[in-house]
């Protein structure tokens, strides 16, 4: 059985470590890989690699770096076909959406290729006489990055890509679940001209996380996943005196005002919702129907969470693929369960689907609650799956509140036709991404991204010119330098005199030490007189 194994050095390396996770197909429950689990000697070599190969990485000039990933990003495009099949295989989205993930992340390399504009620092002259003064942007020098399984591609490609190009180097911890994707892309990095050793991938688990983040080599820790290993992320790494960006989990909400397109939001919430299975930080998973907009809300939407076309995420006709794990698939039937019996009201069940051929496979269909409160689990709780659950609010502001009040803050859209309604949301939520009339406000890669309370720990969103200054420290010269005459340069210079007025006496100050010479008849330049 293939193993995939660790990327250090610009090469794979062959660990000694007897730890070993399983790959899975989702579709069909398929063992296909197996991951190498890196032990503390591997963690030692990808760390000591990294922080040699980064002296003279950072040293390189911007432009050399930034053509590293305008050819980087060829690659991508040559191989964006395989890169899809492989995520599919591991991850079990549909194809289009691996493919659209991976031009997420690539939009990241777009955006790295300008990194000697990003890089120009600020410059004030003459912030005293003569003395002047310049910020520039240095990098960190080794940067830590752990994904998570949602997005193979993308996640990581918002944190390497930004950092390299800022002159850092890099470790890339993926999730055990889908390894393939990020070793592929180690490979095409490669390629494209990085010098070995500047990005490194170890696989593994806790055990590599917690040896990354407390190494006294790293200088930054950049974290996707759930949020209580987010926090802990956040806390550990900044006891180790890490810069830490970590993010976390979500519960995000579209609100649906009475005035609202219903076509736009039945079609923003089948997208959203259920796409990619719901395993995605910024699915819509709360409807907040407003006024007397939900009977219409679930009327509309019910033959659609019906329809979903659900099967393995290769087959061109399928909307939504399986999710990533038995075990997932358990939790996020459980959630449906505990739905139930706290008395939400089960529009659409989706547990008990059955797809002939692929019997094994972690699929659940799309389920709808409507009538959920605010003290049940599946509102509280992120249940990364297909399960929409739709609440009632009976004015804009009790809808308000109630996104204000959940502990998550990644994402959250607003459907209507009035622009103060909109605005006034947009102002006031308390939330990191914000869409009015768009149901996933997912930040292009030249805007940064991130969210607010429980969805983000740090102060820094990812990739746009918040991940510039992540991963770059700010140093700020002020500078003077000695006036006088350039020796061998500039032509003999008169001599400038002095007059004194008490002593009479006059001063040359074309030298640079000022000696008092006696006046004798009509100084030949006086230009000053004390
Ligand atoms: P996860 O937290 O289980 O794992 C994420 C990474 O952390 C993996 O690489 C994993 O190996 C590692 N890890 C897991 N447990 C750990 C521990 N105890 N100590 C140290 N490291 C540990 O998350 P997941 O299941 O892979 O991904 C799904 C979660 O990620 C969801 O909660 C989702 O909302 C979140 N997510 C958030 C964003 C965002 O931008 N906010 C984006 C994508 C996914």
């Amino acid at each position: 059985m293939k193993v995939i194994n660790q990327f250090i050095n610009g090469k794979e390396y062959i660990s000694k470590s007897d730890r070993f996770g399983d790959v899975f197909n989702p579709a069909n429950g398929e063992k296909t890989k197996k991951v190498s689990f890196a032990n503390s000697e591997d963690v030692k070599v990808a760390i000591e690699c990294a922080v040699e190969a980064g002296k003279k990485w950072a040293a390189t000039p911007p432009l050399t770096r930034s053509r590293v990933f305008f050819r980087f990003k060829d690659l991508i495009m040559r191989d964006i076909d395989q890169l899809a099949l492989e995520l599919t295989s591991e991850h079990g989205k549909i194809l289009s959406d691996s493919a659209g993930s991976i031009t997420r992340g690539m939009e990241v390399v777009e955006f790295a290729c300008g990194i000697p504009h990003l890089l120009k620092g600020e410059y004030s002259e003459n912030v005293g006489s003569d003395i002047d003064s310049w910020s520039m942007r240095q990098p960190l020098g080794v940067s830590v990055g752990i994904s998570p399984f949602n997005f193979p591609a993308m996640v990581p490609m918002w944190m390497f890509v930004i950092s390299i190009a800022c002159g850092n180097s890099f470790i890339l911890k993926p999730s055990e679940k889908d390894p393939t994707v990020p070793y592929m892309l180690a490979e095409l990095l490669k390629e494209a001209g990085l010098p070995d050793g500047v990005f490194n991938v170890i696989n593994g688990d806790k055990e590599a996380v917690d040896l990354l983040i407390t190494d006294p080599a790293v200088d930054s820790v950049s974290f996707v996943g759930s949020t209580p290993v987010a926090e802990y992320i956040y806390h550990t790494s900044s006891k180790h005196n890490k810069r830490v960006q970590s993010l976390g989990g979500a519960k995000n909400h579209m609100v649906v005002m009475p005035d609202a397109d219903l076509d736009q939001v039945v079609d923003g919430l089948i997208g959203a919702g259920y796409g990619s299975a719901g395993e995605r930080c910024m699915a819509l998973s709360v409807a907040v129907a407003v006024g007397d907009v939900g009977d219409k809300l679930i009327e509309k939407l019910t033959p659609r969470v019906q329809n979903l076309k659900v099967g393995p995420g290769t087959d061109p006709e399928v909307e939504m693929g399986p999710l990533i794990s038995d075990v997932h698939l358990a939790k996020v039937k459980s959630y449906v369960d505990a739905g139930v019996s706290e008395g939400a009201q089960l529009i659409v069940d989706g547990r008990s689907i059955s797809l002939q051929g692929y019997e094994n496979g972690y699929f659940i269909g799309g389920c709808l609650f409507d009538h959920v409160k605010e003290d049940m689990k599946i509102y509280r709780e992120e249940i990364f799956g297909p399960v929409l659950s739709v609440v009632r609010q009976p004015t804009f502001n009790d809808a308000l509140k109630m996104v204000n009040d959940h502990e998550f803050g990644n994402g959250t859209t607003i459907y209507t036709r009035d622009g103060d309604t909109a605005r006034a949301f947009s102002n006031q939520c308390k939330i990191g991404m914000v869409g009015v009339n768009v149901p996933i406000p997912v930040p292009m890669a030249f805007h940064s991204f991130g969210g607010w309370k429980r969805s983000l720990f740090g102060d820094h969103a990812m990739h746009g010119m918040d991940g510039v200054r992540f991963f770059t420290r700010l140093k700020t010269v002020t500078s003077r330098w000695p006036t006088g005459i350039r020796e061998g340069a500039d032509p003999p210079i008169s001599p400038i005199i002095i007059i004194d007025s008490v002593s009479g006496s006059a001063r040359n100050k074309s030298k640079q030490s000022m000696k008092l010479v006696p006046f004798i008849g009509s100084p030949p330049m006086p230009i000053h007189v004390d």
